[in-house]
């Protein structure tokens, strides 16, 4: 496993150091969390490092490809290691829950604009609110009624 991080990170000419394979083990394993959860995780396993230099492995891992950070409207900042193929994202309005959602019509179409004004498109975006299951069965009204009745 940490031999394929290795071998990532070579192929974008960064160095290997325990820290970049950390966050990129800690990303693989926790998708789409935020920085203050990338460095517990990262802490969890080698607390020498500090605050500063998870946020600096997060940008060098983001500028050379390897992690993709995304930020929903009114959220913070979130990364993950599945790069490279437009994945779109739903998240839960009431707990911030992210998904993946694959492009559904081949690959990566939403990178063709119905018109590009003549700009050349890298990249789309295309985020889907809604609520997650966890969340919508809290709010069912029947479900609280049940839950009152039951305390
Ligand atoms: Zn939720
Ligand atoms: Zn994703």
């Amino acid at each position: 496993m940490t031999a394929d991080f290795e071998e990532q990170l070579r192929a974008v000419s960064l160095r290997v150091t325990r820290p970049r394979l950390a966050v990129l083990a800690a990303l693989r394993d926790h998708p789409h969390v935020d920085t203050e959860t990338v460095i517990a995780l990262v802490r969890a396993e080698l607390p020498s490092v500090s605050h500063q230099a998870v946020y600096d492995v997060l940008r060098a891992l983001t500028d050379a490809g390897l992690v993709r950070r995304i930020q929903p409207a009114g959220a913070n900042a979130r990364y993950e290691t599945r790069v490279g193929d437009n994945h779109h994202h739903v998240v839960c309005r009431s707990c911030g829950a992210i998904a993946d959602v694959d492009c559904t019509v081949g690959h990566a179409p939403c990178l063709t604009a119905s018109d590009d004004h003549g700009f050349m498109i890298d990249e789309a975006e295309v985020v889907f609110w809604g609520t997650c299951p966890d969340c919508a069965a809290e709010t069912t009204p029947n479900d609280q009624r049940a839950r009152k009745a039951s305390r």
